[in-house]
């Protein structure tokens, strides 16, 4: 590269990325054929439409390659083309989520229909994606957010309340699918709800595609309306997103690649549509089944050890790939161990010095603020895609007890 100045930060970003151990649950590393797919010529072409009706001329090719993404995107997810459509062009999660309210959701206002505006996701703060209809995103800005939260008892949804919740608001449209929710989420529960109060179902499955492509969380296809998900987090691809939609009678899909394109995004970036085509491919092996599978096991080990050593769990451990850890306990530490105390802004700063790069975050009920809450969330899916297993997981956490426990432990 002749840009000195950049190729020097691109290469003290590769070296800093080297060395960390990466904690961040949605943060993964993708292969050299992803990125050189990325890099390529692709980028240098126009190709607004989609495959067969484009704008512009020289498109050949680039309709193959869309294809080809949409082809694998639906075979990895084990949908038929007759039953699921996909829509490949998003350029990433939010504007994929925006995508959707946009086709479905009505606008509200005086002279709407009956829940025309709604959309009912779950609050920022217990887990949910400031996409989800929070009010500082688009998505809370030209539509209405109907919040639900976990239970506070047991810190895991409360699927009879959010029948009752989505049947007297009537919402346009449920979003199931979180950013700090380790659990797994009952989807047929989701699909309950939005019967009751005569809502699409979206499910966002950004976190925790990857660990359905590989078999080791349940498939929200059979419930849902609509799929969005991000590819660059469990998944291993590109920063890119996906729509996939249900083929009825409705015409979801129509809907939503008008509200993609002209509705929301111009030209369709066909590099990160390669990049994400060549990590679906990747996705569908044996060997990534085995990396999902790992990822999971990795999170299980890493969240005992760490409620081993009394630090406590969110909702007592996890089912997927990324855990929430209380470091604040209330200010009351533990008193054999001293777990406890911590800020999560002071223990993921603590935790930074030390290489291990996690993220602040809420946790349900938090009693202190989103700048310095309560607690940290960790993911193993960025490590495992290293090959560290459940013992350098135990380690890790050892690691972390080390550095956020307060004086010196008395056993
Ligand atoms: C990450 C994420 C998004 C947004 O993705 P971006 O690519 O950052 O815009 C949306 N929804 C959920 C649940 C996510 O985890």
């Amino acid at each position: 590269m002749k840009d000195t100045q950049i190729k020097k930060l691109i290469d003290a970003e590769k070296k800093r990325q080297k060395k960390a151990i990466n904690l961040i649950a949605s943060e993964n590393y993708v292969s050299k054929d992803v990125l050189e797919a990325l890099g390529s010529e692709l980028t240098n072409k126009y190709a607004e439409g989609y495959p067969g009706a484009r704008y512009y001329g020289g498109n050949e090719v680039m309709d193959k390659i869309e294809n080809l993404a949409k082809e694998r995107a639906l075979k990895l997810f084990k949908l038929s083309p007759n039953e699921w459509a996909v829509n490949v062009q998003p350029l990433s999660g939010s504007p994929a989520n925006i995508a959707v309210y946009l086709a479905l959701v009505p606008q509200g206002g005086p002279d709407a229909s009956v829940g025309a505006g709604k959309i009912m996701g779950m609050s920022l703060a217990h887990g949910g994606h400031l996409t989800h209809g929070h009010k500082v995103s688009a998505s809370g800005k030209f539509w209405t957010q109907v919040p639900y939260d976990v239970s506070q008892k047991t810190e895991v949804l409360d699927y009879e309340e959010l029948k009752q919740v989505a049947s007297s608001e009537k919402p346009a449209l449920i979003v199931a699918g979180f950013t700090a929710y380790p659990r797994i989420i009952d989807f047929k529960k989701f699909r309950d709800a939005a019967n009751a109060g005569g809502a699409y179902l979206m499910v966002d499955m950004s976190h925790f595609a990857g660990l359905i492509a590989g078999g080791a969380y349940p498939s929200p296809f059979l419930y849902a309306d609509v799929v969005t998900t991000t590819v660059h987090k469990t998944l291993r691809g590109p920063r890119a997103a996906l729509i996939f939609s249900r083929k009825d009678n409705r015409e979801l899909d129509k809907k939503i690649d008008k509200a993609v394109f002209p509705g929301l995004q111009g030209g369709p970036h066909l590099n990160q549509i390669a990049a994400v085509a060549v990590a679906l491919q990747e996705a569908s092996t044996p060997v990534f089944r085995k990396y999902a599978a790992q990822v999971v096991k990795n999170a299980r080990a890493l969240s005992d050890e760490l409620a081993r050593l009394e630090w406590r769990i969110i909702s007592g451990g996890t089912d997927s790939h990324l855990l929430l850890v209380d470091t604040w306990m209330n200010g009351n530490p533990s008193t054999s161990l001293m777990a406890g105390g911590v800020g999560g802004k002071e223990a993921s700063e603590r935790l930074e010095k030390a290489g291990i790069i996690v993220n602040k975050n809420t946790i349900p009920f938090d009693t202190r603020s989103p700048v310095d809450p309560s607690g940290i969330r960790l993911g193993t899916a960025a490590e495992t895609t290293r090959g560290k297993k459940e013992k350098d997981f135990i380690a890790i956490a050892r690691k972390i007890d080390r550095i956020l426990r307060n004086g010196d432990r008395t056993h």
